[in-house]
């Protein structure tokens, strides 16, 4: 996937900084005596939960874990019970995992390597490289859901990131813009700018640093990045729906009260054009001849259905009717009363 650079003043990495002296977030409570311990502890809590929830959680962790030798000795369910409340518990247990290994195999001290805290539990690379940035100032490229959010609405990339090509591409821009000075601030802001200006709903592009340049603001269609996860396809069904017609008249039969356009009127359904004509001879319609219109989709919540409207001549005048359910003949271009699910009008409009 190629990516449009656009042109702006000053770079990327620049105009971000500026915004962060003036406006980032400095006194969070991670960012003060700032170690690797506390900023994984801050940044597996911020995975899925917002800033202002995490902060009491963050505190009391610290005051029962304060390094990474009492959280390993401590016991899973003192650790979990920290975590009640925050959710996904799956982070905490590997946090203390994790604190287990970074004992009894880095004397408690955090890796430098980022290949090393990939491996630890819990971490992936945007966390490790967000851990490595923002504690020992190391340059690395860090890419969570805010980020994605930025980055793919400066470039207007399109598609969603949970695919392997747009991840890709993301990764490809936030490697490029990363300086080589002042890393964490800059991880810091990169993250700061997705929570407090590029917001999901609303981003505030007034206030923001990349508003220039910004191709997604510049085609005014922030909302179309990033991309949302593709829904899955849908199955089809068909279906014959069986047009019983006697000059200007059809056979509609009430359906029944629950289910599919449940107490509608609606023609007979049937899975072939004779299982058709025998259904509508059991109602006492003797079919002469069929002949098929032209089909088409309609679309449901959970399937689509193909709908193939057969129209089944009756040469004979209808007689009674022996359907368990109501049932009528409509005359064409006549009101009809009843309520009529949007496939029947439509053939009803094709016949007329
Ligand atoms: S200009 Fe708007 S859409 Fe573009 S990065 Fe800034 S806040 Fe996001």
């Amino acid at each position: 996937m190629s990516v449009r650079i656009p042109n702006h003043n000053g770079s990327f990495a620049e105009r971000v900084l500026a915004w962060f002296d003036e406006h980032g977030r400095k006194h969070l409570p991670w960012q003060q005596d700032v170690t690797p311990y506390k900023v994984w502890v801050s940044e597996i809590m911020l995975q899925q939960t917002q800033v202002t929830t995490v902060i009491p959680y963050f505190e009391r962790f610290m005051a029962s874990f304060p390094s990474v030798f009492a959280l390993a000795s401590a016991s899973q369910d003192e650790v979990l019970h920290h975590w009640t409340g925050l959710g996904y518990y799956a982070r905490a247990r590997n946090l203390h995992k994790a604190a287990k290994v970074l004992v009894d195999e880095y004397d408690g001290n955090f890796p430098t390597d980022i290949e090393a805290v990939i491996a630890l539990p819990g971490i992936g690379r945007s966390t490790a490289g967000a851990i490595l940035s923002l504690s020992r100032n190391q340059r690395h490229p860090i890419l969570d859901g805010n980020v994605k959010r930025v980055l793919a609405r400066y470039y207007a990339i399109e598609g969603w990131p949970g695919q392997k090509s747009v991840e890709n591409a993301l990764w490809e821009v936030a490697e490029k813009h990363t300086p080589e000075t002042r890393c964490a601030h800059y991880t810091q802001v990169m993250m700061d700018l997705g929570a407090m200006v590029c917001t999901r709903s609303k981003p505030k592009c007034d206030a923001c640093p990349l508003q220039s340049g910004c191709l997604a603001y510049a085609q005014g269609a922030q909302s179309a990045f990033p991309g949302k996860k593709p829904k899955k396809a849908l199955p089809v069904k068909s279906t014959y729906m069986m047009v019983a017609r006697f000059h200007q008249q059809v056979y509609l039969e009430q359906r029944p009260p629950t289910g599919i356009w449940g107490g509608l009127y609606g023609f007979l359904e049937s899975t072939s054009v004779e299982e058709g004509v025998g259904a509508l001879k059991l109602r006492g319609i003797q079919v002469e001849s069929t002949h098929q219109l032209e089909g088409f989709r309609h679309t449901f919540s959970h399937f689509h259905l193909d709908i193939t409207p057969v129209v089944a001549v009756i040469d004979l005048p209808p007689t009674k009717q022996v359907a368990e359910l109501p049932s009528q003949w409509f005359v064409l271009n006549e009101p009809i009363e009843v309520g009529l699910a949007a496939p029947t009008q439509k053939i009803i409009k094709q016949l007329a």
